[in-house]
């Protein structure tokens, strides 16, 4: 089956900078429903549409195609005081940043000095040129339900209880935990 809208994609990836330096080995496959759901990059579905299982390639995308250009002003300085403990470098939390007070921002600790916190509301993957490796391993239709959510179901898709209230249109969340955790 070749994939095209509404078909439910299972791809091996390895995640690279265009450095080569591997960032994530891909462990489990990304599995995402293709056709404009934003369950992943944009860049990825316009590689593999019309593709077919055993179909391998490596892209690389561009900052302004994947997380974007690194933000200074997405930086902030905040009094240790107001942040739990204990607290590490690599913890994140979700935030407000100044401009964009309607949309939480995640914030990750950079830097820890004795009375203040370096917090970073870029995505870890911001600023960088991305190398994906792929493979294609498995291609199905999707279900009724999977198209009308817009995600996939499954194995190693969405999980949740049916009738719940979705929360969708959290692609940000969609990329954090899969495929660039
Ligand atoms: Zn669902």
């Amino acid at each position: 089956m070749k994939i095209a809208q509404n078909t439910v994609v299972s791809v091996n990836y390895k995640l690279s900078d265009a450095q080569n330096n591997l960032i994530e080995d891909g462990a489990q496959p990304m599995v995402y429903l293709h056709g404009g759901y934003e369950n992943t990059l944009p860049k990825i579905e316009e590689e593999l549409d019309g593709k077919d299982v055993g179909y391998t390639s490596t892209i690389q995308i561009e900052p302004e195609d994947a997380f974007g250009d690194y933000d200074p002003n997405l930086v902030k300085v905040e009094e240790r005081k107001r942040l739990p403990e204990p607290l590490e470098v690599g913890m994140q939390f979700e935030g407000v940043a100044e401009g964009a007070e309607d949309e939480p921002t995640i914030f990750t600790v950079t830097e820890i000095a004795d009375d203040k916190v370096v917090l970073d509301g870029n995505h870890p993957l911001a600023g960088m040129a991305l190398r994906f490796d792929l493979s294609v391993i498995d291609v199905r239709a999707a279900t009724d339900e999977e198209i009308q959510h817009g995600h996939v179901h499954g194995a190693h898709g969405h999980d949740h209880g049916h009738g719940d209230d979705e929360d969708d249109g959290d692609a940000g969340d969609h990329f954090r935990s899969q495929p660039l955790n």
